[in-house]
C-alpha cells in the first residue's frame, strides 16, 4: 500500500487484448502490489496470475450466478473499496484500453464525484493490436489514410448515464422495421468513409451492419476480416467480403470476442499474416510448480503456442505470535517442523545477533514486528547476519545494514562465520521458515531458532484459476511431488468448499459448486502428461489418465506433448 490517504486510490488499467506480453510495464507494477483487483471477463489468466497473490480478486465479468455485474454496480463497488480501504491500491483491470469502449470514463466520473483519487494506465487496444497480430495494418500508404473504431453494439438506454445519453443521435430505429436491431450508427457517413472501419462488439449485429452499409452505397466487395480471440493462443482470422459477412459468421461459427475490420488493408493480411499456427496453438495446459520461481517448462510450452496456467502448489504464510496454536494445528506433518515457535518480540532484548536466511523471513519478520506495534528501533545496537546477498538487499529495504554475510552465501558459511566472530552463541536468534534445515542450528547449537513464516500446500485457489483449470485440455506433471501436491491442493479445496458450502454456496447458483470443485477434478484429471514412470505411477494412483514421456527429461516431456496434439485425432 503506497498512498497515505483516507481513501484508497483506484487505477483504471488496460490489460491489452489477451497476450500477457502486451500488458504495460506500469500496469504490471501496479497489479503486483494491488490490494484489490476488480477485473473483467476478457482478461487473460496469465495476467491475473501476475497480480499480488494476496490481493482480493473480484470478477465483475461474471458473478457466481453467471450474470454480468451491471456497470452502475461496478462504479459503486470501486467507490466502496476506495472508501473502506484507506491508502489501498485498487486496480480496475479492463480488456484492451480502459477508454476505448471500456466504460472507463464512466467509472472515472463516479470516482471524481465521490472524491476518490484515480489514475488511468492506458492499455494496448484490441482495435489496433488484433489486426496487427493478423498481419493487417490499420493504415497503409496508398490504401487507407484514416481508421475508424466503431461499436457494433449499443448499451440499453436505461444503463446510459446522463453524460453519455446526451450524445445519442437521432438515427435510431430508422431501419428497425426491416431488420431488428437498435443500433443508431450513422451508416450514411460510414459508407462514404474511405478509411478502414473497425467494429468492436459487432459480431451479433454484423449481418445488419453489412446490409446497411451496402444499402448506403459501400462496395459489397469491400474486403473484410473477422479476427477472433486475437493475440491469444486461440487467435483465428476469417476473411470475407461485405456482401458475405453475415453468412460467413454463421458458416465459420465466428464467436466473441472478435473484431471486424473492413477495407483495402485487409488484403495485406494475406501476405503479412506473421503469427504462425504453432503445434500447441489453442491448447490450454495446467503446469504445476513448486513455489514463486517459474518452471522452465512454462516458457517452452508457451513458445510452442499453448496457453499455460501456472499453478503453484505451495505458498508461504507469515507466522504471527497470536496464531501460534493455529500454526501447530495447521501443519499436518509435524515431523518436518521441529521448530515451530514464533518470535516473541518482548524477548528480542535477550539477543545480540539476529540471523536471517531468506527474503521471506525478512519480510515476515518486519510485517509481524510492525503489526505488534513495534518499529525498527527495537533492533538498535543489535548485529544483523544474512545468509547471502539477496537477503542482505531485502534487509536494506527496511533500512538495516548487515554486519555478517558469508562469502559463499550458504547456511554452512553463515554458521562458520558466526562461530568465529561470536563468543556467546546463546545470544544468536535465527529467524527462519518452518522447513529450514538444521545446518545452522547444528553449527550453533546454543542459538535460538524461531519460525517467522511457514510453507504449506496452497489452501485455496482463486476463482479465476479454478475456472481456468476446469477448462484446461490437460495437466502437466514434472515430478511425483507435483502430483502429490496437486492432489493435496485439490483436497484442501474440497474441505474448504464443503466447510462453507452450507452457509455460502447454498445461497449461490447451484452450478457454482459444480464448476468450482467437480469440474476442477474431473477436467484436470482427464489427461495428464507425466515426466517418466515414477510421476506416471503417482498420477495413476490418484486416478489420472496418463501420457508419459519416454525419458525423464523436460525435452522428452515437451516432445511427448507435441506428439500427442499433432497426431491428428487429438489436435
Ligand atoms: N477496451 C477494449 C474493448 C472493449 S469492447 C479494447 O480497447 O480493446 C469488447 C470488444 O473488444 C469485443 O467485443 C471485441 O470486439 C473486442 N476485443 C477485445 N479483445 C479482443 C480480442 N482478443 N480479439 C478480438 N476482439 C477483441
Amino acid at each position: 500500500m503506497e498512498n497515505l490517504n483516507d481513501f484508497g486510490k483506484v487505477y483504471l488499467i488496460g490489460a491489452g487484448p489477451g497476450d500477457p506480453g502486451l500488458l504495460t510495464v506500469r500496469g504490471k507494477s501496479i497489479l503486483e502490489k494491488a490490494d484489490v483487483v476488480v477485473y473483467d471477463r476478457l482478461v487473460s489468466p496469465a495476467i491475473l496470475g501476475m497480480c499480488n497473490s494476496k490481493a482480493k480478486m473480484v470478477d465483475v465479468g461474471k458473478m457466481p450466478t453467471h450474470h454480468k455485474v451491471k456497470q452502475s454496480e461496478i462504479n459503486k463497488l470501486l467507490v466502496k473499496f476506495a472508501c473502506e480501504m484507506p491508502s489501498a491500491t485498487i486496480a480496475r483491470l479492463k480488456g484492451g484500453d480502459p477508454f476505448v469502449f471500456g466504460r472507463g470514463g464512466e467509472e472515472a466520473l463516479e470516482l471524481v464525484a465521490a472524491g476518490v483519487e484515480f489514475e488511468v494506465v492506458p492499455g494496448v487496444t484490441s482495435a489496433i493490436a488484433v489486426p496487427a497480430y493478423a498481419g493487417i495494418p490499420v493504415s497503409h500508404r496508398g490504401i487507407a489514410t484514416s481508421f475508424h473504431i466503431i461499436t457494433g453494439h449499443e448499451k440499453e438506454k436505461s444503463d446510459v448515464p446522463p453524460i453519455a445519453a446526451l450524445q445519442g443521435d437521432s438515427h435510431s430505429g430508422a431501419e428497425g422495421d426491416r431488420i431488428q436491431c437498435n443500433l443508431s450508427l450513422d451508416f450514411e457517413n460510414l459508407a462514404k468513409c474511405q478509411g478502414t472501419l473497425i467494429f468492436l462488439m459487432g459480431i451479433a449485429n454484423m449481418d445488419f451492419i453489412a446490409r446497411r452499409l451496402i444499402e448506403c452505397g459501400k462496395d459489397p466487395k469491400t474486403p473484410l476480416a473477422f479476427i477472433e480471440k486475437g493475440t491469444t493462443p486461440f487467435q483465428r482470422t476469417v476473411m470475407a467480403t461485405l456482401d458475405t459477412a453475415g453468412e460467413t459468421i454463421v458458416r465459420e461459427q465466428v464467436t466473441a470476442p472478435a473484431i471486424t475490420i473492413m477495407g483495402g488493408v485487409v488484403e495485406l493480411g494475406k501476405t503479412l499474416a506473421w503469427k504462425k499456427n504453432l503445434p500447441l496453438s489453442g491448447k490450454r495446459l495446467v503446469v504445476t510448480r513448486a513455489a514463486k520461481q517459474s518452471s522452465g517448462i512454462t516458457s517452452r510450452l508457451t513458445a510452442l503456442g499453448a496457453e499455460v496456467i501456472e499453478t503453484p502448489m505451495i505458498e508461504t504464510r507469515d507466522v504471527f505470535p497470536c496464531c501460534h496454536a493455529g500454526l501447530r494445528s495447521g501443519i499436518s506433518d509435524s515431523s518436518e517442523n521441529k521448530f515451530v515457535e514464533p518470535v516473541e518480540f518482548e524477548d528480542l532484548k535477550n539477543f545480540d545477533i539476529l540471523a536471517f536466511t531468506s527474503t521471506n523471513g525478512v519480510e515476515s519478520f518486519f510485517k509481524q514486528l510492525f503489526a505488534a506495534g513495534f518499529d525498527v528501533r527495537v533492533l538498535a545496537g543489535k548485529k544483523i547476519a544474512s545468509v547471502g546477498k539477496i537477503t542482505e538487499k531485502k534487509l536494506l529495504e527496511y533500512g538495516i545494514r548487515c554486519d555478517y554475510v558469508p562469502d559463499d552465501h550458504t547456511g554452512e558459511g553463515l554458521g562458520l562465520l558466526l562461530q568465529n566472530v561470536v563468543h556467546d552463541e546463546s545470544s544468536i536468534l535465527l529467524l527462519q521458515g518452518n522447513l529450514a534445515d538444521d545446518t545452522l542450528l547444528k553449527l550453533l547449537p546454543k542459538a535460538t531458532r524461531r519460525v517467522v513464516y511457514e510453507t504449506l500446500p496452497v489452501a485455496e485457489l482463486p476463482e479465476w484459476k479454478r475456472e481456468a483449470i476446469a477448462s484446461a485440455d490437460a495437466i502437466v506433471f514434472a515430478s511425483s511431488s507435483a502430483v502429490e501436491n496437486f492432489v493435496k491442493m485439490i483436497s484442501n479445496e474440497k474441505t474448504r468448499h464443503s466447510e462453507r458450502s452450507e452457509e455460502f454456496c447454498d445461497s449461490l447458483d447451484p452450478s457454482f459448486e459444480k464448476l468450482s470443485q467437480d469440474d476442477v477434478v474431473k477436467k484436470a484429471s482427464c489427461i495428464s502428461f507425466c515426466i517418466g514412470r515414477m510421476t506416471e505411477a503417482s498420477a495413476r494412483k490418484h486416478g489420472f489418465e496418463t501420457i508419459t514421456s519416454d525419458e525423464t527429461t523436460m525435452d522428452s516431456l515437451v516432445k511427448k506433448i507435441v506428439e500427442y496434439y499433432t497426431m491428428g485425432k487429438n489436435a
